[in-house]
């Protein structure tokens, strides 16, 4: 073996763009694109590594109105936008006055990723793991889900017209059971918590070898589609970063990759290097990470989920380390709330901006108005928040706490009585 880093010597055999190479994130160990993802050393998470090349505002504003106007900042290949796929991404960024009027906070921006082709963040991650599983080789699109993930990946491999494999707890919200059903892949809802499906899935995994799940095996390529979200929101703003930024944690995939999204737009000169704050959201009822920043740790103790914002129960959330990374070296915050004060928060939105989000909105919504109340959170600094889901897949959240204001008679009259004049 030469003297020189490994990771030079080897010549990528497929072709994913600016992708070069698998790096471990412990140990920093690098190895050759593939389906690989854990570090054969000491089993840490992979990460893509890339090679960028002459990435300008010019060249990115020139690209479609979706995700692969970034295609050079992600591992997929250069044709990418010319398979059939979902193009997710370039959803609305809504400046949202009233909410922040409402709040006390100066200038609020919603991300609001229920524009997504199957109303959640999730089709961004799907559709750049499904553009690298086909470059490696893979023939099924598979994965665990708490609900959100199955949508997206049912419907991306019926666009793309190959297989999918959905495995979800039973007990998932029925809107989300129904929404995944009708793609018609192979669907199977599991008795047990969505660590149990996980788990199930990673052992599947093992066995299937055409098979990408991709939250598991093709991992370290699904998680680089979140970055979109961090891209778009700058790009939005005018090529600038805000100032804090409040965003759900599941697996805490998408705050650490929003996070390096502007990292990698700083390096590249496409924003102004200034500093932002990073802050994270959990439910009360599934908090490990919240749980772990509250009391300084840096690992997260696993908890067992009881909450209605079931898109987020991870108990076990795979990125909860690297969250606090984030959410510490940035001076952010991880908070957390409880079932009543999600549903509040979906009210609130809704009332105030005309979005209706999931309870994974309601548990950032309600997070922000937490983080303002305690002064962790600046009302004068320019603030960006997630709503990673669309409210009609959580309608139970809702329905006991919101109806019409009166049932009447189709009279004038009756109308009249009503005192709603
Ligand atoms: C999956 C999901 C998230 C967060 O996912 P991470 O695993 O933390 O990347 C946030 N909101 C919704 C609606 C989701 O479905
Ligand atoms: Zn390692």
């Amino acid at each position: 073996m030469g003297e020189g880093p490994r990771f030079m010597a080897l010549t990528p055999a497929v072709n994913l763009g600016p992708a070069t190479a698998l790096t471990c994130r412990e140990c920093g160990n690098s190895r050759e694109l593939g389906p690989h993802y854990a570090c054969e050393e000491c089993f840490g998470p992979l990460e893509i590594s890339y090679d960028f090349g002459d990435v300008t505002r010019a060249s990115i504003e020139a690209g479609p109105r979706n995700i692969w106007r970034y295609r050079g900042l992600l591992p997929v290949p250069e044709n990418v936008a010319d398979t059939p796929n979902l193009e997710p991404g370039l959803t609305r960024l809504v400046r949202a006055d009233h909410l922040a009027e409402s709040l006390g906070l100066q200038r609020l921006w919603v991300k609001d990723d229920s524009g997504n082709p199957t109303h959640s963040f999730k089709d961004r991650v799907v559709a750049v793991a499904l553009a690298a599983a086909r470059e490696l080789g893979f023939k099924v699109l598979a994965c665990p889900s708490t609900g959100n993930l199955a949508n997206a990946v049912a419907a991306a491999a019926a666009r793309a017209g190959i297989r999918s494999a959905v495995f979800v707890p039973s007990n998932l919200e029925a809107q989300k059971i129904i929404t995944t059903a009708v793609y018609g892949g192979t669907f199977v809802t599991v008795d047990g918590n969505y660590d149990d499906v996980n788990r199930l899935a990673s052992e599947i995994a093992g066995e299937q070898e055409d098979w990408a799940f991709v939250n598991v095996n093709v991992r370290p390529y699904y998680a680089e589609g979140s970055k979109t979200l961090g891209y778009e929101i700058a790009e939005q703003l005018g090529w600038r970063l805000p100032d804090q930024i409040v965003v759900p944690i599941a697996s805490g995939s998408q705050l650490t990759k929003i996070d390096k999204a502007f990292q990698e737009f700083i390096r590249l000169g496409l924003v102004e290097d200034k500093p932002y704050k990073v802050f994270g959201a959990q439910a009360a009822g599934c908090d490990p990470v919240s749980a772990a920043f509250k009391a300084g740790h840096d690992v997260v103790r696993p908890v067992k989920p009881d909450t209605i914002a079931k898109s987020l129960a991870i108990g076990n959330p795979a990125d909860g380390p690297y969250v606090l990374d984030a959410v510490r070296r940035t001076g952010g915050a991880v908070e957390d709330v409880t079932d009543e004060q999600v549903v509040e928060g979906i009210r609130l939105l809704a009332r105030t901006e005309g979005i209706f989000g999931e309870t994974a909105g309601g548990v950032t919504v309600g997070v922000l108005k937490k983080l303002v109340d305690s002064g962790a959170l600046d009302p004068a600094a320019e603030t960006v928040i997630i709503n990673s889901g669309d409210g009609l897949k959580t309608l139970d959240a809702v329905a006991p706490v919101v109806g019409p204001s009166a049932n009447i008679a189709p009279s004038l009259a009756a109308f009249r009585a009503s005192g709603l004049a």
